[in-house]
């Protein structure tokens, strides 16, 4: 796979620009499916790999690309795994972060157990009807504080507690983040799948 050009199912071009960093060595442009004027897919499905593949064909489909998709969120054991793929809108619409994380803390309330995870799954599909798709997950692991703390990085991470770091993830300069967080995971074995 060199000298390509890839879409990314996305209009964030944050995410863009860390992905396309992270292809570049191996010879993998990526535009923003924004760039084609494709409008966003659905996400109705319940889990990350549902909603991300239906992002990857829809783009591939309308593109003509091969298509990098990615969907993310919190996953809270003792909330059977909520916000999940709700996280983006978990207090409801309009979309709001601070929402968002009252409502967790509120659910949170007197449970002891507070483990969480960041999750993010990946899809690439060299084609809309690619039978064979290349999926890859990054989980990182943390807790759900009692407190907000932090005024870095964006959604949940004030609520995230890094246990080796000590911190929580809005604490985490962009670099550490970057270098530590879910989707660099998977983006990472994304790159070892599509090497080998
Ligand atoms: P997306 O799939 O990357 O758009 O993420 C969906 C939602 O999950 C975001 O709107 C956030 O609420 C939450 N989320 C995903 N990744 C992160 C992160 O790195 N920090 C905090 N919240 C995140």
């Amino acid at each position: 796979m060199t000298s390509q050009k890839w879409l990314l199912a996305s209009n964030n071009d944050g995410k863009r620009k860390e992905f396309a960093a992270l292809l570049a060595p191996i010879g993998v442009s990526l535009i923003s499916q924004g760039e084609l004027a494709i409008p966003e897919a659905p996400e109705p499905y319940l889990t990350f790999l549902e909603n991300a593949l239906a992002k990857a064909r829809h783009a591939a489909r309308l593109s003509g690309l091969p298509s990098l998709a990615d969907d993310s969120g919190l996953c809270v054991d003792a909330l059977g795994g909520a916000p999940g793929v709700h996280s983006a809108r978990y207090a409801g619409e309009p979309k709001s972060d601070t929402r968002n994380n009252a409502l967790l803390l509120e659910r949170m309330t007197g449970i002891a157990d507070r483990c969480a995870a960041f999750v993010c799954t990946l899809v690439l599909v060299r084609h809309a009807e690619d039978p064979d798709p290349i999926v890859a997950q990054g989980r990182w692991l943390g807790s759900i504080v009692q407190q907000p703390s932090g005024s870095g990085g964006f959604g949940y991470d004030p609520l995230f507690w890094i246990n080796e770091l000590s911190c929580t993830s809005a604490d985490l300069s962009s670099q550490q983040k970057n270098s530590l967080s879910h989707r660099a995971q998977a983006m990472r074995r994304l790159l070892e799948l599509c090497k080998s």
